[in-house]
């Protein structure tokens, strides 16, 4: 949890103050967090400067302090309070972290894709800590800040960690790739997200792609292989593992049995039956990269399967909660892109037992200037049994569009609300004991506050 003061005293041009007594610090980035032996490493941006909250950054346990060479040591520091000064504390965060990771050599693995990170990160979490002193990414924290900070934040004895690498741009994920050196890497899907960055579909692949260059030698790269954008790699620097449902394959997906609790199936036609306790169709995906990884680091057989049997997964990603009148409502709310709403919307139809089937969509936010296009994409999928689809939002109604337009959704009862809160009544009055509601939407629109309400779990 903490990192040696060698570490820190290796980013410094100058050292004021008195380090004596220092030993090991925790890292601290928010001032208003207490933290006991902080070390305050004040960021700067845009429109704040961390620099100014060095006093409550004292008051809240910070021992030590990084700062920038070109800003002003302030007056009325305790007696001898030892600063460390750097040319910039972001610079010096992220090679700070790479110290640490030469120090302490845990397997890395690195997950990204435009959908499934973090659910993948907390499976392959899941199955590995059973064998190994595991460590992961927290929440979300995948960019160039949070990949670090989870780096910082692991117990040095940690033998597997396992980082959500996220990205907007070109560049991002080879940087983050090279600061983690990853012995696996997973690629779990290519979808639309941060298009109006990255150009195309063939751009976000190519972008993907970038975590293969901090890969070490003869590490292990597991992708999507039914994603064509993704096959056309070939080297002899690493090993690439393809898993997906078509037969060309390494781990081809077969015997999917779908129950109203998650998945079982095999792996090419095996005897062997995993079994992934969370719903979306996706998730099958999801889990075969995570034990394709755990195999890789020779976990057994057995621990495999009870790591994904019993795993314990991040909130609002297709979390079931108990809705009023004995309904079940489908919380995914954490986020969606074209790809990953269809994808909840094809588990939403394959559910079992549910004479109605309402689907509640919001805006997607971040999709470039065929925005539209693509809300009314998802309407290819926008078939029976769904009975129901409310819209939220004004780009939420773009994906109904093509059903108004021709009639061939019209035994789907279509509704749109410009606001999630005035789609309450009329999504309360549909609920009963033969109800199932998905909820999705951008992080923007936070339709968790309407699962909120609709919920008898209070
Ligand atoms: P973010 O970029 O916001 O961090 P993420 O990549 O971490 O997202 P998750 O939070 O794991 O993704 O999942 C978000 C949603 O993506 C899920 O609720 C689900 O609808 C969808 N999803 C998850 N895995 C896949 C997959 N393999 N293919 C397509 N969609 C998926
Ligand atoms: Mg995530």
């Amino acid at each position: 949890m903490s990192i040696g003061i060698d570490i820190v005293r290796g980013q410094a041009i100058q050292i004021l103050g008195n380090l004596e007594g220092l030993n090991r610090l925790n890292i601290m980035t928010d001032s208003r967090k207490p933290v006991t032996n902080g070390l305050f490493v004040p960021l700067t941006g845009e429109n704040f400067n961390g620099h100014r909250f060095l006093a409550d950054a004292i008051n809240n346990g910070a021992q030590a302090a990084l700062w920038m060479e070109r800003e002003p040591v302030p007056d009325h520091l305790p007696e001898g309070f030892p600063m460390f000064l750097v040319k910039d504390t972001l610079d010096a965060l992220q090679s700070m972290a790479k110290a640490f990771l030469t120090q302490c050599r845990p397997k890395v693995i690195a997950i990204t894709g435009s959908n499934g990170k973090t659910t993948t990160k907390d499976m392959v979490y899941g199955i590995v800590s059973r064998t190994f002193k595991a460590y992961k990414t927290q929440g979300n924290h995948n960019n160039h800040i949070g990949v670090p900070l989870t780096i910082l934040s692991m117990p040095e004895d940690t033998e597997v960690l396992v980082l959500e690498m996220g990205m907007n741009h070109f560049g991002e994920l080879t940087f983050l790739s090279q600061l983690a050196k990853p012995d696996i890497a997973i690629i779990t899907n290519i979808g639309e997200s941060h298009i109006e960055y990255l150009g195309s579909r063939e751009g976000i692949a190519k972008a993907k792609l970038e975590i293969i260059n901090g890969l070490k030698k003869r590490g292990n790269l597991i992708i999507d292989g039914d994603e064509p954008l993704l096959t056309n790699i070939h080297t002899n620097a690493f090993h690439i593992i393809r898993c997906g449902y078509q037969n060309d394959n390494e781990w081809k997906i077969t015997g999917v049995k779908e129950g109203t609790d998650g998945y079982r199936f095999s792996l090419n036609n095996g005897l062997s039956e995993y079994t992934v306790p969370v719903l979306g169709r996706h998730n099958v995906k999801n889990a075969v990269y995570s034990l394709t990884a755990a195999k890789l680091l020779s976990i057994n057989a057995q621990t495999i399967k009870e790591g994904l049997k019993n795993l314990n997964l991040t909130k609002m990603r297709f979390e079931k909660v108990k809705g009023l009148n004995d309904s079940l409502l489908i919380s995914d709310c954490y986020n969606a892109s074209p790809t990953s709403m269809k994808a909840s919307l094809e588990t939403l139809k394959d559910l079992p037992g549910y004479k109605k089937r309402v689907a509640v969509l919001g805006d997607m936010y971040e999709l470039g200037e065929n925005e539209e296009q693509l809300h009314r994409s998802v309407a290819e999928v926008l078939t029976s049994p769904l009975t129901h689809v409310v819209t939220i939002g004004k780009k939420g109604a773009w994906i109904v569009q093509p059903l108004l337009e021709n009639s061939h959704g019209a035994h789907i009862v279509i509704r749109s609300f410009s606001e999630k809160m005035d789609a309450r009544s009329y999504l309360a009055d549909l609920l009963d004991d033969q109800t199932v509601m998905l909820f999705k939407a951008s992080r923007l629109l936070a339709l968790e506050q309407l699962v909120g309400e609709l919920s008898s779990e209070k």
